[in-house]
C-alpha cells in the first residue's frame, strides 16, 4: 500500500498553476500514493517556436509515468499552433473520453437535481481522422471512420467502468438508420458486448432523439456511449444543463498513457486572482485516483470535497447568496477540504465504491476474425459538369463508352449527393459536378437488397479507368465494391 505512483503534472497557464497548486494539496493532505513529476506544456513551449506546444522531455516523462495530471493551457492566438489536447490524444492513442458530469442541488443551480451522467466518448476515429477533400469546384468531403477494434475497445471500456462502479444501464446513441455500415458496426458492437455484461441494463437510441431527451430528462439516463462526434456534442449538452460546467473533470483513456483534466479552459480572465474554481480539476484528480487504483483515497477527497461545498465554502463562480455561507478563494477552498479530511457530506451523495474494489479497468486486446472479401464492382466519382447538366447525357456516355471498350464492369447506376439520377432519375433533383458511377459485373442480378453480385477482379477497374480518362472524363476517387463472407460492405444509393 506504501508503494508511490509516479504521475506526470503540467501546471497549465492562466488559473491552471493556481488550481493545480489547490489539488495537489488535497491530494497529499488525502494520503495519495503519488510522486508527482512537473513538465511544461502549452503557452511557453508553444511561444519558444513549438508548434506542438509539448516537447522531448515531456512526452519521455508522460510515456514513461504513463499518467498525466493536466491543468488548463492556453493555445496563443495567431496561425500554426496545434491543439495541444489533440496533439497528446491522437499521438498516444487515448481512445476514450469519460466525462462523469452530476447535478449538485441546490449547491449549484440546475433544472435536474437528480442527473448523473456519465458520457463515454470515442476519441479518436469518426469524422475526426481528420481526412478531407475538395473534391470539384462544387464538393467537398470529409471521410467517417469506425472501425471495429476502435468501437470495441470503446464499448467494452464503457460496460467494464460501469460494471466497477457500479452503474446499471448503458445507452447507445448512434445514427444507423441513416448511417448502417459505419454507425451500423457500432451498434452491432454494443449488442455483440453487451450480451457479456447480463447485469448491465443496455439499451440502444437516435442520436438526435437521444440528445433532446438528455436535454430535457438526463436522470434517466446512466452511462451513455457514443462515438466522437455525437460524444462532443452531447458532453457539453450534459455539462451545461448540469449547470455545473466549471465542477466536472474528464479522463482521456488509453492502453498505455492516460491523462486526466478539467473539461474547462484557462480561463485568462481570472487568471492569477485566488478566485477560480479548481472543483473540475479536483474532480479529474479523483478519477486519476480510481485509474491507478487508490479508490480510498479517491474516496476521501470526494467526500470531503462535497462536504465543503455543502457547507456553503463556495468559489465565485458558484456562490449564490441563500444558499453560499462564505465567498472563498481557490487556496482557501482546499484548505477547507484539508480540514474536512475524513468527512462526508450528509445532503449530497456519497460515495459508493467500496474501498477494496480494483478499480484499476483493464481492456483486453483485440483480435481480428478472418473474412472472405470478394470483389464484385467499383464506384469511380467522376467530375463532370455538363451543357445541359443532364444525367441521362453522362449515363448514355458511360454506358456507350463502357460496352465499346469491353471489359467485366457495365454501368448500374449514378448518384448525384448519393440520390440516383441515372436510370430513371427525376428533372427536380439537384446536381452538382459530383457523380458516383457504380460500375457490376453484367451479369449482377436484380437490383436492391437481394441483389446477386458476381466477382470481378482489380485489373477489370483499371481497365475501367482507364476507358473513362481517355475518353476526357476526370476520374477524381474510386471506391472498390466487396463482399465480406457474402455481405454487401457498402449502401446502396436512394433509389438504387
Ligand atoms: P474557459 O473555460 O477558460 O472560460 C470560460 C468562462 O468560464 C470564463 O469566463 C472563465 O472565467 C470561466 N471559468 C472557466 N473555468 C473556471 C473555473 N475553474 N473557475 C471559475 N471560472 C471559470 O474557456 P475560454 O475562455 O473559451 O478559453 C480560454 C483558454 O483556454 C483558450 O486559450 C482555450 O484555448 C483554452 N482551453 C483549454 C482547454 C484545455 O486545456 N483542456 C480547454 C478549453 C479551452
Amino acid at each position: 500500500m506504501s508503494h508511490k505512483t509516479e504521475i506526470t503534472v503540467a501546471r497549465g497557464d492562466g488559473i491552471g498553476p493556481e488550481i493545480m497548486d489547490a489539488a495537489l494539496r488535497i491530494l497529499a493532505a488525502a494520503g495519495a500514493r503519488i510522486e508527482p513529476e512537473f513538465i511544461d506544456i502549452g503557452k511557453k513551449v508553444y511561444l519558444a517556436g513549438n508548434s506542438a506546444g509539448i516537447d522531448g522531455p515531456a512526452w519521455e516523462s508522460i510515456r514513461r509515468t504513463r499518467i498525466l495530471l493536466k491543468a488548463p493551457i492556453t493555445t496563443p492566438q495567431g496561425g500554426g499552433y496545434k491543439s495541444l489536447n489533440v496533439t497528446i490524444r491522437k499521438s498516444l492513442g487515448l481512445f476514450a473520453n469519460v466525462r462523469p458530469v452530476q447535478a449538485f442541488n441546490p449547491y449549484v443551480e440546475t433544472h435536474y437535481p437528480d442527473m448523473d451522467i456519465v458520457i463515454v466518448r470515442e476519441n479518436e476515429e469518426d469524422l475526426y481522422a481528420g481526412i478531407e477533400h475538395r473534391q470539384t469546384r462544387d464538393v467537398t468531403q470529409c471521410l467517417k471512420l469506425i472501425t471495429r477494434p476502435g468501437s470495441e475497445k470503446l464499448i467494452r471500456y464503457a460496460f467494464e467502468y460501469a460494471r466497477t462502479y457500479g452503474r446499471k444501464k448503458i445507452t447507445c446513441m448512434v445514427k444507423d438508420n441513416i448511417m448502417k455500415i459505419t454507425d451500423g458496426l457500432f451498434h452491432q458492437v454494443f449488442d455483440e458486448i453487451a450480451v457479456e455484461y447480463p447485469e448491465i441494463e443496455a439499451n440502444q437510441q437516435i442520436i438526435d432523439i437521444g440528445t433532446a431527451r438528455v436535454a430535457t430528462a438526463p436522470e434517466r439516463y446512466d452511462v451513455i456511449v457514443t462515438p466522437n462526434l455525437y460524444g462532443d456534442i452531447i458532453s457539453d449538452v450534459v455539462a451545461e444543463v448540469s449547470g455545473s460546467v466549471g465542477m466536472a473533470g474528464s479522463a482521456n483513456i488509453g492502453t498505455t498513457v492516460s491523462m486526466f483534466e478539467a473539461i474547462h479552459g484557462s480561463a485568462p480572465d481570472i487568471a492569477g486572482k485566488n478566485s477560480a474554481n479548481p472543483s473540475g480539476l479536483i474532480n479529474a484528480s479523483i478519477l486519476m485516483l480510481l485509474h491507478i487504483g487508490q479508490p480510498d483515497v479517491a474516496e476521501k477527497v470526494h467526500n470531503a470535497w462535497l462536504r465543503t461545498i455543502e457547507d456553503g465554502l463556495h468559489t465565485a463562480d458558484i456562490y449564490r447568496p441563500g444558499h453560499s455561507v462564505h465567498l472563498v478563494g481557490t487556496a482557501e477552498f482546499a484548505e477547507a477540504i484539508v480540514e474536512r479530511m475524513g468527512r462526508a457530506p450528509e445532503r449530497l451523495r456519497k460515495w459508493n465504491i467500496d474501498p477494496s474494489t480494483d478499480t484499476r479497468i483493464r481492456v483486453p486486446g483485440y483480435t481480428r476474425q478472418p473474412a472472405k472479401k470478394t470483389l464484385v464492382g467499383a464506384d469511380l466519382f467522376v467530375d463532370w459538369v455538363g451543357e445541359p447538366m443532364d444525367a441521362g447525357v453522362i449515363g448514355g456516355d458511360l454506358e456507350r463508352l463502357t460496352k465499346e471498350a469491353g471489359g467485366e464492369l457495365k454501368l448500374k447506376m449514378i448518384t448525384n449527393r448519393g440520390v440516383k439520377v441515372y436510370p430513371d432519375g427525376f428533372p427536380e433533383t439537384f446536381l452538382t459536378d459530383h457523380w458516383r458511377c457504380r460500375f457490376v459485373h453484367p451479369e449482377t442480378v436484380p437490383a436492391g437488397e437481394q441483389t446477386d453480385y458476381r466477382p470481378v477482379v482489380h485489373t477489370d477497374v483499371t481497365h475501367l479507368m482507364n476507358t473513362l480518362t481517355a475518353n476526357g472524363y476526370e476520374v477524381i476517387k474510386t471506391e472498390n465494391l466487396y463482399l465480406f463472407d457474402g455481405e454487401r460492405g457498402f449502401s446502396l444509393g436512394q433509389g438504387e
